[in-house]
């Protein structure tokens, strides 16, 4: 239990020559341990279940940036559209709808990333390089959802040891997201997050130009 202070430490070292963020990933973790981190001036905080993610946000400070970072079900963006600050997860366009349509309701511009499945395991949700080039051009060409502030890409590897493999699915993820920033210039000036990286890779994320680490056992501990 608790919070690895220790490595708080060398995360938020690792961020500084290129000025990424790292967000500390407290889902099933105690309120008690996002509040240690708090303490040492953390903000940003990834949560993956909605229900908790409500939970957490009306019993801690105000000024936590909550990002959602876990698969989000159309029907539960309600819950959340009201404050969080980032959506990671958007892996379909139904998705982005329903994201702009909370939006609508209460007259708030919600911050998503585009998540792109690039990983061998079949089983991790993502949108395909198709996918995610139709979305971005919906967003930046159509203006199709004015309540959606499309600020980058999320990604994640393979669940393995290979570097090899880890490297060319993180250069795939920067390639995509270069890609629509170069296609849409200064209109995609809000796109600028490439979310990558874990306790497990999070170094070679930061090599392949990751800006944003979401980082929850190394600082937590193993979650049961
Ligand atoms: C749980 C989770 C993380 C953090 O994983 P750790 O290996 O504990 O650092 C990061 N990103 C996503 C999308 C997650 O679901």
């Amino acid at each position: 239990m608790g919070v690895n202070k220790e490595v708080f430490g060398t995360l938020t070292a690792a961020m500084k020559p290129s000025g990424a963020t790292l967000i500390a990933v407290s889902k099933t973790k105690p309120s008690e341990d996002i509040m240690e981190l708090y303490a040492l001036g953390q903000r940003d905080f990834g949560e993956n279940y909605v229900q908790e993610l409500v939970k957490k946000q009306a019993e801690l400070p105000a000024d936590i940036r909550w990002h959602f970072i876990g698969h989000l079900q159309t029907n539960k963006v309600k819950m959340i559209a009201p404050f969080v600050h980032m959506i990671h997860g958007v892996d379909s366009i139904r998705l982005l709808e329903a994201i702009d349509k909370e939006g609508k309701k209460i007259n708030r511009k919600i911050n998503c990333l585009l998540q792109v499945h690039v990983a061998r395991e079949e089983t991790k949700f993502g949108l395909d390089l198709a996918e995610a080039r139709q979305a971005a051009a919906m967003y930046f060409l159509e203006k199709k959802y004015p309540f959606v502030a499309l600020c980058g890409i999320m990604g994640m590897a393979s669940f393995s040891e290979d570097k090899e493999l880890l490297k060319k699915e993180f250069s795939d993820l920067k390639k995509i997201y270069d890609e629509i920033r170069s296609l849409y210039g200064s209109d995609a000036s809000a796109f600028n997050t490439l979310s990558m990286g874990m306790s497990g890779d999070y170094p070679i994320a930061l090599e392949s130009g990751s800006n944003m680490v979401r980082v929850g056992s190394l600082l937590f501990g193993a979650r049961g």
